[in-house]
């Protein structure tokens, strides 16, 4: 989806932790709610509110819509090249290698803390486009991060859950002072 076009959605107040709707299993979307202007409209929203929080991922239960609908993309300095935003609808992911590759993740329901979370470095999805259409393809890195984040939203889960340690739990300005210095990965 072009980014101008995406930029047409509407602007949805984003819920933050201790919203009932965060901690829930979203529903799959039906087979019949794919290609209408609903599903369009609900992947064009999550990609301008994401844009507007300053995230690079989004999920529909923070604007407290309970469906399995993501949205995401990587600007170009994490990804070569930069890629677009995409909405997956119903992903399903097959989490390859180990689950311990730590890197840090912020969350646009849990606004000022950062925290350093261990994810699967490489996974595969298989998910619908809002026309229903499928999408396979598999991710590693940052990208794969951003999707296990997102996805773990469709099952009531927070990064915070994922954490071993909430040592490593910063508020950002604290992080961009004394992560370097703990000796910690210092990107995000
Ligand atoms: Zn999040």
């Amino acid at each position: 989806m072009k980014l101008s076009r995406a930029l047409d959605g509407r602007l949805r107040e984003i819920v933050r932790m201790g919203h009932p709707v965060l901690r829930e299993r979203a529903a799959e979307v039906a087979a019949e709610r794919f290609g209408t202007r609903f599903l369009r409209d609900l992947g064009r929203d999550l990609i301008r509110t994401m844009h507007e929080g300053g995230g690079v991922g989004l999920a529909a239960p923070q604007i407290a819509v309970p469906l399995r609908v993501i949205a995401y993309y990587l600007p170009a300095e994490d990804a070569t090249p930069e890629l677009p935003p995409r909405v997956l609808v119903n992903p399903h992911l097959t989490l390859l290698g180990q689950p311990d590759e730590p890197g840090w993740e912020g969350c646009l329901s849990i606004p000022g803390l950062r925290g350093l979370v261990p994810r699967h470095a490489r996974l595969r999805v298989d998910a619908f486009d809002v026309d229903g259409d499928p999408i396979a393809f598999e991710a590693e890195g940052l990208h794969a991060r951003v999707i296990q984040h997102e996805v773990d939203h469709l099952d009531g889960i927070l990064f915070l859950d994922r954490m071993p340690t909430m040592a490593e739990l910063f508020f950002e300005e604290e992080w961009d002072r004394w992560a370097g210095r703990k000796d910690l990965p210092v990107e995000v």
